[in-house]
C-alpha cells in the first residue's frame, strides 16, 4: 500500500467528507445489525443483500441518495472483508466508527485512465462527484491500481493510498525455518536470536505526548488552546502510526525474502484483547493491568504482521499451537513452569540451558512442525484431518 497526500480544494474536500460520512454511516449500520443478530435467527445478510437493502434505503431517503452509490456499497463490502478478517483470526471484530476519527471511503473498479501525473510534483486522481483531485507525486504510483482509499487523518490532512495485491516475496529456496515469538515487550523475537522492536514514540518524544495530553486534559473546552493541543496530540499519534506501518512492512518483507518456512504462534489475539473487561457476573480480574497489555498488543500490531506476512509469503506460514512455548526447553524438550527463571531469562531445570526466553520461545516454534490436512503425518496422524500442528521436540 502506498499512501500520496491528497489536495483537494475546499469545494472538493467538502465532497471527500460528505463520501466519509455515507461510509461511515452505512459501515455503522453495517456493524449494528451484525450486533442483533443472534444465532437462529436466520441467516446473516451478506453483501449481496445489504446491497439490495441500501437500494431500497436509497430509495426512501434522498438524502442517502444524494450520495455516491459506489461509495456506499464499498463500505458494506469493506465490513464484510472486516468480518472475514475477524473469523480468520487476524482482526479484532469490526465496531463503530465516529466522526474525526475514522474518515474514509474506498473506491474501486479503477480505470488506467483514473490517475494521471500532472508535472513533476504533482498528479491527480478521478474521485466519485469530486472530480479529478490534486495529489503529491512523492514516488511512483504503482501499476495495475485496482482500488483507492482515501482518508483524513486526524490532524485534518487527506490521503490516498493505491491497492494493489502485493506481489509474494520469493524465500531463498534452502528450506530455512524461522520461528517468531510474539511478545509484549519486544516485538518479535526470532529464533535466529534477533530481536524486533516496533518504533513506537521514543523517550523524549513519548514524554512529549505525555506532557500534551496533560495539558490537554486542563484545556478549557471550546478554547483555541485546547483546539491546537490537540492538533498536537493529533500529528505525534500520526506520526506513531506511520512508524508502526512502516516497519510492519519493512520487517514482513525482509522475513518472507531471507526464509522458506515462517512459523508463528498461533494465539488467541482476539481472545487475548477481549477478555480484559469481562462480563458483568464475572468482572475481569486485574483490569487495569490488562487493559495496558491489551494497548500494548495492539501497538506491536502482532495481527497486521503476521497478515502481512501471509500475504507475501502465501502457503509458507505455519501456525503452531500456543502451549507450553514458553515453558518448554529448546535444546531438550522438557517442560517445566520452573524452567521460567524470570519473565526475560528461561533456564532449563534438566539439561542448565539458558537463553533470552523470548528466542527461546521462538526456537520451540520454530521446531514445530505443521501436520498436513491430506497427507497427514506419515508417521501417527490419520489422513483427511483439520490442518493440525505438532511439536518435534522431546
Ligand atoms: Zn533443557
Amino acid at each position: 500500500m502506498s499512501r500520496y497526500r491528497l489536495e483537494p480544494t475546499r469545494e472538493q474536500a467538502g465532497i471527500l467528507l460528505r463520501h466519509c460520512s455515507d461510509a461511515r454511516y452505512v459501515w455503522n449500520l453495517c456493524v449494528e445489525q451484525q450486533g442483533e443478530w443472534r444465532p437462529g435467527r436466520g441467516k446473516m445478510p451478506g453483501f449481496a443483500e445489504r446491497c439490495r437493502q441500501l437500494t431500497g434505503a436509497r430509495a426512501d431517503n434522498p438524502w442517502l441518495a444524494d450520495g455516491s452509490v459506489t461509495v456506499q456499497q464499498q463500505a458494506i463490502k469493506d465490513h464484510a472483508q472486516a468480518m472475514a478478517s475477524f473469523f480468520a483470526g487476524t482482526h479484532q471484530r469490526p465496531t463503530w466508527r465516529k466522526a474525526g476519527r475514522h474518515e474514509g471511503f474506498r473506491v474501486v473498479a479503477v480505470k488506467p485512465g483514473d490517475v494521471r501525473r500532472l508535472n513533476r510534483n504533482h498528479a491527480e486522481v478521478k474521485i466519485p462527484k469530486a472530480g479529478w483531485v490534486r495529489f503529491r507525486w512523492s514516488r511512483p504510483v504503482p501499476p495495475d491500481v485496482k482500488s483507492f482509499r482515501v482518508t483524513r487523518d486526524r490532524a485534518g490532512r487527506w490521503h490516498v493510498a493505491f491497492a494493489v495485491i502485493p506481489d509474494p516475496v520469493p524465500g531463498p529456496g534452502t528450506g530455512e525455518t524461522v520461528g517468531i515469538d510474539r511478545g509484549v515487550k519486544v516485538s518479535a523475537a526470532l529464533s535466529t536470536g534477533e530481536m524486533l522492536t516496533v518504533p513506537g514514540l521514543a523517550g523524549p518524544e513519548a514524554a512529549r505526548l505525555l506532557r500534551l495530553q496533560r495539558k490537554l486534559a486542563r484545556a478549557k473546552r471550546g478554547s483555541d488552546r485546547r483546539r491546537d493541543v490537540k492538533a498536537q496530540v493529533a500529528r505525534m499519534k500520526v506520526r506513531e502510526t506511520s512508524r508502526r506501518k512502516d516497519w510492519t512492512e519493512k520487517t514482513s518483507t525482509g522475513i518472507a525474502r531471507r526464509f522458506d518456512v515462517i512459523r508463528v504462534e498461533d494465539l488467541d489475539i482476539r481472545g487475548m484483547t477481549r477478555s480484559a473487561k469481562g462480563t458483568i457476573e464475572a468482572p475481569g480480574k486485574n483490569v487495569a493491568a490488562k487493559a495496558g497489555l491489551n494497548r500494548e498488543i495492539a501497538k506491536s500490531g502482532w495481527g497486521a504482521l503476521v497478515k502481512r506476512l501471509e500475504d507475501k509469503a502465501p502457503g509458507r506460514v505455519q501456525k503452531v499451537p500456543a502451549a507450553y512455548t514458553s515453558q518448554r526447553c529448546s535444546a531438550c524438550g522438557h517442560v517445566a513452569r520452573e524452567n521460567r527463571e524470570s519473565q526475560a531469562v528461561f533456564l532449563c531445570t534438566a539439561c542448565g540451558y539458558a537463553c533470552n526466553a523470548d528466542v527461546n520461545a521462538a526456537r520451540v516454534i520454530a521446531a514445530g512442525h505443521a501436520v498436513n490436512a491430506r497427507g497427514g503425518d506419515a508417521v501417527r496422524r490419520p489422513v483427511n484431518r483439520e490442518p493440525q500442528l505438532a511439536l518435534l521436540a522431546s
